[in-house]
């Protein structure tokens, strides 16, 4: 999972870019990295940390112009994390070309076999530069053309910025997996992953980039976006985890509010799942406090924070020597033990996945002297690992791929555990047929072919 964003025609292009980034960073915490032009030439930054560790107003002061796009990545296992950073800017036949993306392309691994083999020298592991070196490739003096070129070879998920000296291009693959939005700050173009980043820089969130759409915005005429549709037609598959967990409450994505739909999904839980008799609804937070206020809304079970999660844990935590059982998920979430002695109580959280967290967090409600513990979540058990740009463990470390719901409340020791349906979760969604949405993880049914 990644975030990106990018701007035209602003002469603090950089600057709006580094916030932008900053109110994303959700999406990826690993790494951040900007590029920015002014004429012909690029302007490169990109390291290791957080936003606010990467740059600087020294950093940022040294990538002038009034174009910029910028990226923070997620941290994946393996690969050299420093190599992989974006934005990847190369050099080629076509100038110099500069990516952003967010997304995984599941065709990728065979393809840059096959460009190595044909000289072409990758600088990274990641995905994304096979997009640049595919346009290199493609035998077209155009940029758009070249890009349109290599991404009808590509197959998965991507919302991507390309720019080059002369144009900032948004696209967002004809599936539209993640999402893409476009806003308008003073009459020109901003784009960014969610409108949570319009919020902070005070950017009109204009619509979403379609599906399948190419919006091209040249430098020197900002105001005048072109968009073209040139890929094949596919039914949606937007991802309906950035509903249930990804995106921040404060977006809007895919055309719904993150914050409205997350409450909805507690009250359809509520539904399917009730939990009789109980004292209080607490949820795990802070993901799980959305669907938690709408599970008490429907069930009229008062909402209760019983867990207080400390936000002061940094990447670089490095555990004591002597172990303290279940040190981590402890140092995360506490629950309040005095309150809830000899409570019923309804935890709710939005996903369950390897159940490691639940496991321990159900142990510890149970000493601070919780009579009753149930489980109810705003999604139906992840089965399967997702290829489509988020880091999911493998299938045999997805507690639901190799349990069934009975064991999986034996081994996280629930007295009761409830998923919402899949046909709940695309229904509350605003998919009453059940399309538009892609639900791979949850029953196995990937949208694209090569992994059908
Ligand atoms: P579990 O109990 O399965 O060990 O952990 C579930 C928790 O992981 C939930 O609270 C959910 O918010 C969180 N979660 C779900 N998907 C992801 C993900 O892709 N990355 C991270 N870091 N957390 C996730
Ligand atoms: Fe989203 Fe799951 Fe599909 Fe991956 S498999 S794109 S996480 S819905
Ligand atoms: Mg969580």
């Amino acid at each position: 999972m990644c975030a990106i964003f990018g701007i035209s025609g602003n002469s603090e292009a950089s600057n709006i870019t580094y916030l932008g980034l900053h109110a994303l960073q959700h999406r990826g915490q690993e790494g951040a990295g900007i590029v920015s032009t002014l004429g012909s030439r690029n302007f490169l930054f990109k390291k290791l940390g957080l936003v606010s560790e990467v740059f600087s107003s020294a950093t940022l002061a040294q990538l002038p112009g009034t174009s910029a796009i910028g990226h923070t990545r997620y941290s994946t296992a393996g690969g050299n994390a420093a190599e992989n950073l974006q934005p990847i800017v190369l050099r080629t036949s076509l100038g110099w070309i500069g990516v952003v993306h967010n997304g995984n392309l599941v065709n990728a691994k065979p393809l840059a076999k096959k460009l190595e083999q044909m000289g072409s020298i990758f600088q990274s592991s990641a995905d994304t530069e096979v997009i640049v070196h595919l346009m290199a490739r493609s035998g077209e003096s155009d940029l758009v053309k070249a890009l349109v070129a290599s991404l009808k070879q590509l197959e998965g998920a991507y919302s991507l910025l390309v720019m080059d000296q002369q144009y900032l291009i948004a696209v967002r693959d004809p599936y539209g997996f993640r999402p893409l939005v476009l806003g308008n700050l003073n009459g020109k173009p901003v784009f960014a992953s969610e409108t949570t980043a319009f919020d902070l820089i005070g950017a009109k969130y204009e619509r979403e980039v379609d599906p399948g759409e190419m919006i091209i915005v040249p430098h020197d005429r900002p105001a005048e976006l072109i968009s073209q549709y040139p890929f094949r037609q596919y039914e949606q598959k937007k991802c309906v985890f950035e509903h249930i967990y990804f995106a921040r409450p404060d977006s809007v994505v895919f055309g719904a509010g993150v914050y409205e739909t997350r409450k909805a999904l507690g009250k359809r839980l509520a539904q399917e799942q009730p939990a009789s008799g109980m004292d209080m609804v607490i949820p795990v937070p802070d993901s799980g406090v959305y669907a938690s206020i709408g599970f008490s809304e429907e069930s009229g079970i008062p909402f209760e924070m019983g867990i207080i999660r400390s936000h002061y844990i940094g990447r670089t935590f490095i555990e004591p020597s002597q172990s303290i059982r279940n040190f981590g998920v402890k140092l995360k979430l506490n629950p309040l033990s005095g309150f809830l002695r000899d409570k019923k109580i309804v935890v709710v959280d939005d996903s369950l996945v390897r159940g490691t967290t639940s496991k321990k967090l159900i142990q510890h409600l149970r000493e601070s002297g919780a009579k009753e513990v149930h489980l109810r979540i705003s999604a139906p058990p992840t089965m399967h690992p997702c290829f489509y740009g988020i880091d999911t463990p493998t299938s045999k470390e997805l507690l639901a791929s190799r349990s069934t719901i009975e064991q999986m409340k034996e081994l996280i020791g629930a007295d009761s555990l409830g998923f919402l349906s899949l046909q709940g979760l695309l229904e509350t969604c605003g998919s009453s047929a059940g399309t538009g949405f892609c639900h791979a993880c949850f029953s196995g049914n990937y949208p694209t072919d090569s992994l059908n």
